[in-house]
């Protein structure tokens, strides 16, 4: 009766690439297929991650490979861990060397969410992480750099913003980027200010490999519940042939 759960959960994905890497059906899979830490597998098992979810099932193998994603699966459904979980696998450990992955969210108490589950799948590892919010933009902070220490950043767009106007932040080590609640995101009213945070991050000049810098290319993610044609298309100009993953939509 499990499998064919199972098999139900997987027939409601739709993924856009025929090409893009399979879906594992449980992290242990995951965990064998790509040499996990073994931090991150512990920490999945201490926290009753026993499971991966159906955006989880797929988006784990791609961007553990290397893709773009352009994800778009229903609130409640893990899209958190769907990118945490490989992109602290890329990371490797912390490097101290500057920022190397973004989270960007359009409210503080995303970034909160994030955070706390960033500690629980971290657990073990020294990366050092910066949740940048309104409620952290008080006076004395401002003036200085934020420290290259920090290999991740979690943020909403306008704080960012405005460390990138006071050249208070340098986004060229980049190697991770995540819109997440994408749709929020690249709507009026944050548009203008992705566009500067893309900007800073050199996303025009650094499309292709970085073989002449020695650092993986910028890699994108798009995760949101829902996405107009509108959005999508504008999310595909600054991405790099991202596999399209939809969960649960049965009629689009
Ligand atoms: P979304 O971003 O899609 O709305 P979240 O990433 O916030 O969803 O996840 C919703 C909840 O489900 C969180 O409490 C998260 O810790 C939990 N969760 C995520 N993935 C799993 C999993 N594989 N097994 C059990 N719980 C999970
Ligand atoms: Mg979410």
């Amino acid at each position: 009766a499990q499998l064919s759960r199972k098999d139900r959960k997987r027939a409601q994905v739709r993924v856009s690439d025929p090409e893009a890497p399979k879906p594992v059906t449980s992290f242990q899979e995951f965990a064998t297929r790509y040499g996990i830490a073994s931090y991150l597998a512990n920490n999945l098992e201490k926290y009753h991650y026993s499971n991966p979810t159906p955006i989880q099932q797929h988006a784990l193998p791609i961007i553990s490979e290397g893709r773009e994603v352009l994800a778009i699966a229903p609130t409640g459904s893990g899209k958190t861990l769907a990118y945490l979980l490989p992109i602290l696998h890329l990371l490797k450990g912390p490097s101290g060397e500057g920022h190397r992955a973004l989270f960007i969210v359009p409210t503080r108490e995303l970034a909160q969410q994030i955070y706390r589950e960033f500690k629980r799948l971290s657990e073990g590892r020294n990366f050092r992480v910066c949740v940048l919010t309104k409620a952290s933009a008080a006076g004395s902070k401002e003036q200085q750099v934020l420290s290259k220490r920090f290999d991740i950043l979690i943020t909403t767009p306008m704080r960012l913003v405005h460390l990138i106007q006071q050249k208070a932040v340098d986004l060229t080590k980049l190697e991770h980027l995540v819109l997440d609640e994408g749709d929020r995101l690249l709507e009026l009213g944050f548009l203008e200010q992705v566009d500067e945070i893309l900007a800073a991050c050199g996303t025009a000049a650094g499309a292709g490999p970085a073989a002449d810098t020695g650092r993986r290319p910028l890699s994108k993610y798009l995760f949101s519940a829902t996405l107009s044609v509108q959005i999508e298309s504008m999310a595909r100009s600054f991405m790099r042939d991202p596999v399209r993953i939809v969960v649960g939509v049965r009629n689009t």
